[in-house]
């Protein structure tokens, strides 16, 4: 479901990110993508929004090569990818509820399709009864459980999630783990970026490592 080949992504100011980076996933995987900070997580999966361009080699999704397609399908191509930033990048003029509303919106949801699904997903995350809050009068972890909502409000095919977990306590992150682990059980490909080696000691989960750009081990 995603290619990269030969994936290079170099940063204006010369820094390499990404050095000859290849590997795939299968529809229906979940993966880890793990290493230090600095190592390249969040650059890679922002190539694979389509958020950047690489510098050098070819990303596939669905078999399409982003190179190739119109800036005008990008969007089309984003709602079937959610995406749970780092830094969250929640609308801070929305409150909670029109945040995690708005994946629902731009696919044509009605209205009282909306509030059901919405709300429930609230619920899941722990955050029913918050829907009409801004961003800004939320903890972090709370915020981070937001994004999270959005991401997957709309039940996308694939879920690149980066650092998740970062900003949540021992259960939450538990319950985050649960979640995704749901979704996947359910058929959705999953993209898990952290340095926390914890949330994958012990499982039998495939782990891919950025060490300095370079995918370094990788095992499953
Ligand atoms: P973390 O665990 O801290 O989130 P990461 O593995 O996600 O780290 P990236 O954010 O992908 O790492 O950064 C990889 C490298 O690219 C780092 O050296 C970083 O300084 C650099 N970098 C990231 N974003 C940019 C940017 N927009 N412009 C220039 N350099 C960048
Ligand atoms: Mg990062």
């Amino acid at each position: 479901i995603i290619a990269i080949k030969g994936v290079s992504k170099r940063y204006p100011n010369d820094v390499v990110a990404l050095e000859n980076i290849s590997f795939s996933l299968e529809k229906g995987e979940f993966c880890f993508l793990t290493g230090p900070s600095g190592s390249g997580k969040s650059t890679l999966l922002r190539l694979l929004y389509c958020a950047e361009r690489p510098t050098s080699g070819d990303i596939f999704i669905d078999g399409v090569n982003v190179k190739t397609i119109k800036q005008t399908y990008i969007p089309i191509l984003r709602r079937r990818i959610g995406v749970v930033f780092q830094d969250f990048k929640l609308l801070q003029d929305r409150t909670v509820f029109e945040n995690v509303a708005l994946a629902l919106e731009v696919i044509g949801f009605n209205r009282d399709q909306i509030a059901l699904r919405v709300n429930k997903v609230l619920e899941n995350l722990g955050l029913g009864g918050k829907g009409k809050r801004y961003p800004q009068e939320l903890s972090g972890g709370e915020q981070q459980r937001v994004a999270i909502a959005r991401a997957i409000v709309n039940r996308p095919p694939i879920i690149l999630a980066d650092e998740p977990t970062g900003n949540l306590d021992p259960q939450r992150t538990m319950e985050v783990l649960d979640i995704m682990d749901e979704l996947n059980a359910r058929g959705t490909t999953i993209l898990f970026a952290t340095h926390d080696e914890r949330l994958f000691e012990g499982t039998m989960r495939r782990v891919v490592r950025l060490q300095d750009g370079r995918l370094e081990v990788e095992y499953s």
